[in-house]
């Protein structure tokens, strides 16, 4: 039986909660973990008639992109649309979670699938997240040490791009002197001590702090584990919004944007004024992108495809850059797949759809 709790602990290994942005409300926002799952209804927005679908199809979980409350809200009423789904799920007994930015900031994550699907190649994320590394430096018995680095790498630590296991261990004295009430797995009571230690260096992901501490202290011999740990400037490579790459050859500014209409499967796009040369290196971010405006341009795209771009914002391509606005539902809308290709691979067992309902609020003529 897999209960909901099966699911998000799956799904907050993979898109850990501490990668979404501050003023996100991703995870779990109704339901109870320990609920069986009956079936489970991925879709981009929450809304009553999801909600319905939900129901007609014995789905007792709606996994959406963006969290039905985002902000914290004061009243629950029939007043306005965010009260009447939260009331209308809680009635029928279906969960509500939400998966928003914490997969947006992923490498393998909404941005990527953008990426694809435009065939872009030789990404990478376009501006890292910052305050996600910690390093671990500790000092081991040197016979302890292999046995300390693989509990280490175990519980997360020593990942870095595309590499696990990495560390560094270099060999040097450690002395300590045992007080009367101490313990020591080396040495005597009053008496000082000098020992051949291995000083392990390793980072690790800040939201792994405490599986990272506790297998140190569980394979750690001594009495007194001595450690530091060190917030890091660095950025995880792999973390962060948007992503860039190049086409897999040059097209003209209006090639391009055909390109993407076709690609993207569009209506229409809003975009800035053609640049004076061809198109190869672009940018892409899901969602409200024009944050990364500034960032596109540093690293030299010739476009920015994003949504949601203000009036004024146009103007901050100024002749760099082209800025495509491709709409927010046109430009998650394959989130869906996405979600659903990622619990089809550990849950075969389980009843997954893709809502069916078209939650864009937007219509146009
Ligand atoms: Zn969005």
């Amino acid at each position: 039986m897999t209960r909901i709790e099966d699911i998000v602990r799956y799904l907050e290994q993979i898109a850990p909660l501490a990668y979404q942005e501050g003023y996100d409300n991703a995870g779990l926002v109704v339901g109870e973990l320990a609920t069986p799952v009956t079936g489970i209804l991925i879709c981009l927005d929450i809304t009553e008639s999801v909600i319905e679908e939900a129901k007609v199809k014995n789905c007792n979980l709606i996994i959406a992109h963006h969290p039905i409350i985002f902000r914290p809200i004061s009243k629950l009423t029939s007043e306005n649309y965010v009260g009447r789904c939260i009331t209308h799920a809680i009635k029928q007994d279906i969960a509500l979670y939400g998966l928003h930015t914490n997969l947006d900031n992923l490498a393998h994550g909404v941005n990527e699938q953008i990426a694809k699907t435009l065939c872009l190649d030789d990404l990478t994320v376009l501006l890292p997240k910052t305050g996600t590394l910690r390093q671990l430096t500790t000092f081991v018995p040197y016979s302890s040490v292999d046995s300390v680095l693989q509990a280490l790498h175990a519980a997360g630590a020593g990942h870095m791009g595309d590499y696990t296991h990495c560390s560094f261990v270099a060999k040097g004295t450690g002395s300590f002197r045992p007080t009367s009430t101490a313990y020591p797995y080396i040495g005597t009571v009053d008496k000082p001590e000098k020992v051949e230690e291995g000083r392990i260096e390793v980072i690790f992901p800040a939201h792994l702090e405490t599986p990272v501490l506790q297998a140190l202290r569980a394979t750690h011999p001594y009495e007194e584990v001595a450690y530091y740990v060190h917030k890091l400037s660095n950025t995880d490579p792999k973390v962060g919004a948007g992503m860039i790459g190049e086409l897999p050859s040059a097209l003209h500014s209006q090639e391009f944007l055909a390109y993407l209409k076709a690609k993207m499967q569009l209506a229409y796009i809003r975009h800035t004024t053609p640049i004076g040369r061809p198109v190869k290196r672009v940018a892409v971010c899901g969602g409200s992108g024009s944050f990364l405006i500034e960032h596109a341009i540093l690293k030299h795209a010739d476009v920015l495809v994003t949504s949601d771009v203000k009036y004024h914002d146009f103007f901050k391509a100024d002749g760099q850059m082209i800025i495509a606005d491709i709409g927010h539902y046109e430009s998650e809308v394959g989130v869906k797949a996405l979600i659903y290709t990622l619990l089809s691979k550990k849950f075969t067992n389980i009843v997954l759809l893709k809502c069916e309902t078209i939650t864009n609020p937007i219509y146009c003529l």
